[in-house]
């Protein structure tokens, strides 16, 4: 490279120096001439005064020789002194002259110094010693004249070619010119072969090395990084071809890893690509600005029966009607402008092919990196099928729906009819009971009553149960004070316990301890514990009832000391009708009473164990959610006490009158009510028939039945609520429907007591009492 590079320099160079030469050559030579002319004409004038001096030497010689007078002596002495230096001075003119007029100055100036010293001096010294020495004068003047003739020649030569400066200065101005253009132009020359080889060498060494690397560089352009450049000869080259090629090996490594970055990318998005079009529900992407599909996959073109190219770039007011594409817009708006996912559980969609389908659909913003929305990212599940089934699911479940209230009914029906007649029996074999008889029929009066009696609870159990098993028995749980239930409860079982001298004993929880229940329902799981305690325990033995918080919890045990139950038959306990052996023993009871308390306390979202060890006793307990935060004052006490009053007795007459349209609960109710002499009993069969009769002579108390052949009691029951005649009547519903829905309604038309038939004749008889007791209701 250094070589490719010096060759034009130094041709440069010389092409420079041998114009500046040339310049200097001539500028010189014009210089020169100047000088010459100059002193050509100081050498003329210096001929001239050496030739004088010699001249003037030769005369004052000359005179002396022939006069001997010392006086022409002076300017030959003077001459003699001046002549050396102007001789001198004449050959010192040398390089201002050619080599002619040198050689000529140099003759003259040693004829001159030699003429000086050979000649004039010795006769002088001679003439001067001795004037009549007879010095041959005349020779000596000859010999004088002869030499410096001879020196005048030269002279004249000399002055001759003194006087013609000029031609041979320029003549030497002309050939040092010649000269100069001559190494110019060889200079030149020179220069240009130099030039010529330098081209060569630039195209070759330079700018074919240079050529060849631009060519790798468009090549590589065009996308081949494998191409690299040749080392090149020079240096210089070689290493800019080095360092291209070094460059160009960064940029094939660099280009191969994006390269291999672009395919992780590549395989990714494909990856991500094909979840995205196997998912099978249906995903599009929409452009947050314009609401234009940007994405779709494979289950949203199915979906919708539009190919992706059909899809992506249109809006919903591209494919659907516009109050759909109104409506999707919205949506689309409301999750953009919240930037909050938006749940669509049930959304129809007209699609192309399958017409109407039902889709879920969660549309969810997708912002960018500055929080503002860029994409609204949608996922529809096609649920036209599951919402198909569910409707069959409903239609079918509305059907079982309806066939378990057919169920529920019949039910309740049978045991309205089962009741009325029951009523009768139990009503009348408690009168008799109560009326006192021979010690002959007081036997069988007592296993009327108890026939009758289990029956009742056979029926009430068996309703319950069909109730709960087929949804029918609806609970109303709230807070209800443990501690009030379990006494009552306690008070109620107290006299059969006190037959077989079983020991009731209770740990109750703190006084403001409530659980979550349904007060009737837990009051009646209770009661079967407890009467369970004390049927299956041994004479004397033992209950105990234990309260025990668990976490959020409340337990009730009730432990006995009774047979107990063998492990494997543990979970029989529960199945309905099932008396694992109690049958074969004199133990009343229908082996329904587990099995319903069991579903009442899952009813309630409780629980029904059991531990047991047969001949020790029996656990039995029931977990209950705590009522948190209860106001005593606002809790249900379970206690239901009615009192008993015989002051009636002595009142005055008070009118009842009885709706009612079975003839055998007409009369025992009027048996019952001998017993209060004051009450006179007024009834009818119809419904509006007692309106009428308690409008135009309103009664003291009136018992309702609800089955009624015209009206139905709440019937009767809201015409006379809404009367101000007949509104402050007290009624008692006296009915076979044991449900207590219908009871909590009827209280809350306005009913004051709901006694269940078949009639306990004492609770009756309470609940008139309690009535009639009220302050103003009795007649004055
Ligand atoms: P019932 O008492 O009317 O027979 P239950 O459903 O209440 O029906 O009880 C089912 C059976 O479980 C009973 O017949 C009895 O054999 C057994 N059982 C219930 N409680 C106890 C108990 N505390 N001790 C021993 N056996 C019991």
């Amino acid at each position: 490279m250094a070589v490719r590079l010096l060759v034009p320099s130094v041709a440069l160079a010389v092409l420079l120096l041998s114009v500046f030469f040339a310049q200097r050559d001539a500028t010189s030579t014009l210089s020169q001439n100047v000088r010459a002319q100059a002193w050509a004409e100081q050498g003329v004038s210096r001929d001239y005064q050496s030739l004088t001096l010699l001249l003037d030497m030769e005369t004052g010689v000359r005179g002396f020789l022939l006069t001997h007078d010392r006086q022409f002596l002076e300017p030959w002495l003077s001459a003699r002194t001046a002549f050396p230096a102007s001789s001198s001075v004449l050959v010192g003119l040398e390089a201002h002259r050619g080599t002619v007029e040198l050689g000529l100055a140099k003759r003259i100036e040693s004829g001159g110094e030699s003429y000086i010293r050979d000649f004039a001096v010795p006769e002088i010294r001679a003439v001067e010693a001795n004037p009549r020495s007879g010095v041959s004068l005349a020779a000596a003047a000859v010999e004088g004249k002869r030499r410096v003739d001879a020196l005048r020649v030269m002279y004249t030569e000399l002055i001759k070619l003194d006087e013609q400066p000029a031609a041979p200065a320029e003549q030497r101005a002309q050939a040092a010119a010649g000269r100069a253009s001559g190494y110019e132009l060889a200079g030149l020359a020179a220069a240009l072969v130099l030039l010529v080889v330098s081209a060569v060498y630039l195209r070759r060494g330079v700018l074919g090395p240079i050529r060849r690397v631009g060519n790798v560089a468009d090549e590589m352009a065009a996308g081949d990084l494998s191409v690299r450049v040749e080392p090149a000869s020079a240096a210089e080259l070689s290493r800019l071809a080095g360092s291209f090629n070094a460059m160009a090996d960064a940029l094939r490594d660099g280009h191969e890893r994006l390269e291999d970055q672009a395919a992780d990318l590549r395989r990714s998005e494909a990856f991500l690509d094909s979840m995205l079009e196997h998912i099978p529900n249906m995903l599009f992407v929409k452009d947050a600005s314009d609401l234009r599909f940007v994405r779709f996959n494979r289950a949203g073109e199915q979906l919708l029966g539009y190919s992706r190219d059909e899809l992506i770039g249109k809006s919903v007011y591209d494919l659907f009607a516009a109050d759909e594409a109104d409506f999707f817009t919205t949506q689309d708006r409301d999750a953009l402008a919240s930037g909050l996912p938006l749940d669509i559980p049930e959304d129809p969609i007209r699609t192309r092919r399958d017409g109407v389908r039902y889709l879920h659909t969660k549309k969810i913003p997708v912002l960018d990196e500055r929080g503002e929305p860029q994409y609204l990212l949608g996922i529809s599940e096609d649920v036209t099928e599951r919402k198909r089934a569910d409707e069959v699911v409903r239609e079918a479940r509305e059907q079982a729906e309806r066939a378990n209230r057919a169920k529920s009914e019949f039910l309740s029906r049978m045991s309205h009819e089962l009741r009325t007649p029951l009523t009768s029996i139990l009503g009348f074999g408690q009168l008799l009971e109560m009326d006192g008889v021979s010690e002959s029929q007081r036997e069988p009066i007592h296993y009327i009553l108890e026939s009758g009696r289990h029956l009742l609870q056979l029926i009430n159990e068996v309703l319950d149960i069909s109730r709960i098993e087929t949804g029918g028995l609806t609970i109303h749980p709230e807070p209800v004070a443990v501690r009030a239930l379990l006494r009552d409860v306690v008070a109620i079982v107290a006299p059969i316990a006190a037959e077989r001298s079983v020991r009731v004993e209770t740990v109750p929880p703190e006084p403001d301890c409530h659980v979550m229940a349904d007060p009737q329902r837990l009051k009646q799981v209770l009661l079967n514990l407890l009467s369970n305690a004390i049927k299956y325990n041994r004479d004397a033995g033992e209950v105990m009832i234990v309260c025990e918080r668990a976490g959020p919890n409340l337990r009730i045990h009730v432990r006995d000391t009774g047979r107990g139950i063998p492990a494997d038959r543990l979970s029989e306990a529960f199945t309905p009708f099932e008396r694992l052996g109690a049958e074969h023993d004199d133990i009343e009871g229908t082996g329904l009473g587990l099995a319903l308390s069991d579903h009442l306390m899952e009813i309630m979202g409780g629980t029904l164990t059991v531990q047991s060890e047969p001949g020790v006793g029996s656990t039995f307990t029931a977990q209950l959610k705590l009522a948190a935060g209860v106001d005593q004052g606002d809790a249900v006490d379970g206690t239901v006490e009615i009192p008993k009053h015989d002051q009636l007795d002595a009142s005055p007459a008070v009118r009842l009158l009885y709706v009612e349209d079975d003839i055998a609960n007409i009369k025992l109710v009027e048996r019952v009510l001998q017993r209060r002499p004051a009450i006179t009993v007024e009834a009818t069969g119809q419904g509006r028939l007692g309106i009428e009769l308690a409008r135009h002579d309103p009664p003291d108390v009136m018992v309702l039945d609800l089955h009624l052949p015209d009206l139905t009691g709440e019937q009767v029951l809201a015409a006379l609520r809404s009367d101000a005649r007949t509104e402050h009547i007290p009624v008692i519903i006296l009915t076979a429907d044991a449900s207590a829905d219908r009871a909590t309604r009827l209280r809350d038309l306005g009913a004051d007591a709901y006694l269940t038939k078949p009639l306990d004749v004492p609770r009756f008889l309470a609940a008139v009492d309690e009535l009639l007791l009220t302050g103003a209701l009795i007649p004055q």
